[in-house]
């Protein structure tokens, strides 16, 4: 049998800190403890907020805690033909469409919406997509494409959970409510969530299902702010005929107020804790390892 796969997934928006010190510290812990790989996938689709400073922090401040990764280092950036083919796929199954709202006409179409009755929300809080783009006719998008207007493309949920009636996953840790073992997924939860946008061909949901399968990943490793978005993910992994890696949710590191930190947070920056003289036994230490 091939050794388990395992990967920590970071994006190079920020510098790191101790809740990513901790989803990395667990997945070198479990690479070890099963004789397993352990990768580093940089996270950088997002153009305008990733920077290669960060990218090199990352490196810095990893290899400084003592986690060894394997290289080549997957960057998302390289790779947008395996998103574009996977885009592909579904679209051929007739479950991609595009939507030309802004983000303030979203808003305003959420509000007006939400005048009469709520509006349902994603497990992360933001409102499903409100608008009618699903139904523009073939003729009508072509037109709005060719005129130049930005765009995201959308997956139809409606239609891709009818393909897909049952899902579930294998929990190995646990979800924000305590969910473990073999938990039920609920796409339907999120709405049509964003596949790409004109100017970035993939968005995390697809590329981390594409790359976790073409890497082999066999055991997601990460914190629960991501737990609800497995149920999307799954979804994909299943119309893109794609394996199912085993998931395991970890709690997350919270500042002393209970909030989950921020990459803006200095109190709790790698970077800052080791100028002050930290050093990575201490870092174990804080985020409540060894
Ligand atoms: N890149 C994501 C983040 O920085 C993590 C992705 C994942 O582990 O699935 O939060």
């Amino acid at each position: 049998m091939s050794p388990p796969v395992f990967r920590f997934a970071p994006s190079p928006n920020g510098y790191l800190h101790l809740g990513h010190a901790y989803s990395a510290l667990l997945n070198a812990d479990r690479a070890r403890e099963t004789g397993g790989r352990l990768l580093l996938r940089i996270e950088d689709i997002d153009a305008t907020r990733c920077r290669p400073e960060f990218e090199a922090a990352i490196f810095e401040d990893l290899a400084w805690l003592g986690i060894a990764w394997e290289t080549p280092v997957r960057r998302q950036s390289e790779h947008p033909a395996d998103y574009r083919a996977a885009l592909e796929k579904l679209s051929a199954l007739g479950l991609v469409y595009p939507s030309f709202e802004s983000r303030a006409e979203i808003t305003k179409l959420v509000a007006a919406r939400e005048a009469d009755s709520p509006w349902p929300r994603d497990p992360d809080g933001a409102p499903h997509y409100p608008g009618t783009a699903s139904e523009l006719p073939p003729a009508e998008r072509e037109r709005l494409i060719a005129s130049g207007m930005p765009y995201a493309l959308r997956l139809d949920m409606a239609a891709a959970c009818r393909r897909v009636p049952a899902l579930d996953w294998t929990e190995a840790g646990e979800g924000p409510d305590g969910e473990r073992g073999q938990v039920i997924a609920r796409p339907e939860a999120w709405g049509d969530v964003i596949l790409a946008r004109k100017e970035t061909p993939t968005s995390y949901h697809l590329s981390v299902v594409v790359d976790d399968a073409l890497q082999g990943v066999s055991e997601v490793v990460r914190g629960q702010d991501l737990f609800h978005a497995t149920s999307v993910h799954r979804l994909l992994q299943v119309l893109l005929g794609l394996p199912a890696p085993a998931y395991r949710h970890h709690g997350l590191v919270r500042d002393e107020a209970g909030r989950k930190l921020s990459k803006s947070t200095r109190a709790t920056g790698l970077r800052e804790l080791r100028a002050g003289g930290a050093g990575p036994s201490d870092i174990s230490r804080l985020v409540g390892l060894r």
